[in-house]
């Protein structure tokens, strides 16, 4: 029998998945101000009103009112069970669900170092570049390569330099921190025993990930040699399938320009940069999956890939293509740009400026025209079997798309092309109706009406499970004493995990409470909107909290008052019921009825 997962496995990996790609992935999202929209997937309706947050981690529905975190997403939507889900967000972040016994505690801070790690390791090679006696030839290639300092300094780019050791010497002091940089790809195991660095004499590129942690490395060898390009592994913090190198920095440019372009090296985004292009992105030696295009249209609806002419370009760019299709929903566009022989974006840019380069992004051929042209370079449609031939061949293609008018018109394209009957194809194709199997499958329920007005309970509890960072935790609760207020010993438990845990999020915070009758009303406390801007939800948390102290004061007070009356107060009692009314919070006017 599998054993129970550990819960900070899951807090670690809610941590490290994103809500808003696991959606986006199954159900396409816009982007909607700081939120992303889409119709809702458990109900029928027209304009979107489901909402999915990223910074709750969490998707509400405004029209049928479900909500949840991404492990309930993956449960309702692909109809999975509580630790299927987990499995499928695992093995999208590459990582591992440990089994019973394991020591999930030790993994969780081990993540924690080696993010650290990372920063360190960048500082360090940032350093070297500026300190270290034979950076001069760093200095030298960057300068060659037209570099300002200010890109080279906003790129953080920096040297390892020649030697087996340096990193090594630096902070790989005793057994536990060489495992560290070793889990973090940094340094390699001789087979003789012992270590050495990865990356020597080499021009370092930091490789962020979305939200501009540092996850990697690239390094540029400086002369001739091999590899030339040398990236990080697969590490816990790096997986080269979704990481696109520079996109925590094009994002801006992006949404500003409209579009993204998709270059094969890290030099060329830094290049590009240099000249005014920082709309563009690298894959990291891996080519173009479909979780980096996914990633890419959440921010854009235009993608431009720049490929070298040669054939290994034109091969790439193919496989570009066929990792293009599923992802081609209406208003999405593909375009493909190929550079004259010999020539990589760096040089391009470099030789002919900004200008020149940004009429090239303008004539880059759309994807359609890229694949029927490559098609009929390898049918003869002067002939019957040719021109079935091609529909052979675009006939799994085509099927790659989604469903939609691009689709239809690829069809009637294909139709055109192989002088087939008008609107043959692609119902021959399709034979079954395009599924509506999404539609309303669940619902828990509308929210209740009465949310804009909590109990101060529940108003604290929202606010600290969805500002787990604010510093909730440390607002002293000691003051609030136990009593038939269900929601009490929730807010203290809430703090509890938040004081072992303080970098948890709201998705994973509430993920702690799944098996609980707490959840239900958890998960409409995370979708509550309290309008409160974020700056002084600290402030109103603490007041809330005031208030709770004011009014169990004031109702403790009442009860003693009560039985005063009746019969005689203890001499304890008496003496909680002085101290009660001495306090501050106790509203004045009632000390009248004494
Ligand atoms: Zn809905």
């Amino acid at each position: 029998m599998a054993g129970r997962i550990p819960q900070s496995f899951i807090d670690d990996l809610l941590g490290r998945v994103d809500i808003v790609e696991i959606i986006d992935s199954r159900v396409p999202l816009k982007r909607a101000g700081k939120e992303y929209k889409a119709c809702c997937p458990f109900h029928e309706e027209r304009t979107p009103s489901f909402t999915v947050s990223s910074s709750k981690q969490f998707y509400h529905c405004f029209g049928c009112g479900v909500h949840g975190t991404a492990i309930t997403f993956l449960m309702e939507y692909a109809h999975l069970d509580f630790r299927e889900a987990i499995n499928e967000l695992a093995s999208g972040a590459g990582v591992e669900v440990p089994t019973e016994g394991d020591q999930p505690r030790r993994a969780q801070n081990s993540t924690a170092s080696l993010r650290q790690l990372m920063v360190e390791a960048n500082q360090f090679f940032g350093q070297q570049l500026r300190e270290h006696p034979k950076s001069d030839r760093v200095i030298n290639y960057l300068k060659q390569r037209g570099l300002s300092g200010e890109v080279t300094a906003e790129f953080e780019l920096g040297f390892a330099p020649p030697g087996w050791s340096n990193l090594l010497d630096q902070f790989g002091k005793d057994d536990a921190r060489r495992k560290l940089l070793f889990e973090g790809g940094l340094i390699i195991k001789k087979e003789s025993g012992g270590f050495y660095d990865r990356f020597r004499d080499r021009v370092m590129f930091p490789i962020h990930d979305h939200r501009g942690r540092v996850v990697g490395f690239g390094g540029r060898i400086l002369d001739q040699g091999e590899p030339k390009y040398l990236n990080s592994p697969e590490t816990p913090l790096f997986h080269k399938g979704s990481e696109l190198y520079g996109l925590f920095r094009a994002k801006e440019s992006i949404h500003k320009e409209q579009c993204c372009l998709i270059v094969e090296g890290y030099m060329d985004v830094v290049a590009l940069a240099q000249h005014g292009i920082r709309n563009s992105v690298a894959t990291l030696g891996t080519a173009t999956t479909r979780q980096h295009l996914e990633r890419l249209f959440r921010h854009v609806n235009e993608l431009i890939f720049c490929f070298d002419g040669d054939r290994a370009g034109k091969q790439a760019a193919w496989r570009a293509l066929e990792s293009a299709l599923p992802t081609l929903q209406d208003g999405r566009q593909v375009g493909f740009l190929f550079l004259p022989d010999g020539e990589d974006p760096d040089s391009l840019v470099r030789g002919e400026g900004e200008a020149a380069f940004r009429k090239r992004l303008s004539a880059s051929t759309p994807l359609p025209d890229y694949l029927f042209d490559q098609l009929r370079k390898e049918t003869d449609l002067n002939r019957l079997d040719g021109r079935a031939r091609l529909v052979e061949l675009a006939r799994p293609l085509l099927l790659r798309l989604p469903d939609g008018v691009l689709r239809t018109m690829m069809f009637d394209r294909l139709t055109t092309l192989s002088q087939s009957r008008p609107g043959s194809l692609e119902e021959h194709f399709t034979s079954s109706p395009p599924s509506k199997s999404k539609a309303s499958l669940h619902s828990f329920g509308a929210l209740g009406q009465s949310e804009g007005r909590l109990s101060p309970t529940a108003k604290a509890i929202a606010l600290l499970i969805q500002h787990p960072g604010m510093g909730g935790h440390q607002i002293d609760l000691s003051p609030l004493f136990d009593s038939d207020d269900p929601g009490l010993p929730l807010l203290h438990s809430i703090q509890k995990i938040l004081t072992n845990n303080p970098k948890i999020n709201t998705a994973a915070l509430l993920e702690h409470f799944r098996e609980t009758p707490h959840f239900r009303p958890l998960v409409k406390l995370v979708a509550w909107e309290h309008l409160i801007h974020k700056d002084n939800v600290l402030a109103e948390f603490e007041e809330t909290i005031q208030t709770l102290i004011g009014r169990q004061r004031t109702g403790r007070i009442e009860v003693l008052l009560q039985k005063s009356t009746n019969s005689k107060l203890s001499a304890q009692e008496q003496g909680e019921l002085t101290k009660l009314l001495e306090t501050k919070n106790y509203p004045k006017g009632k000390k009248n009825k004494l």
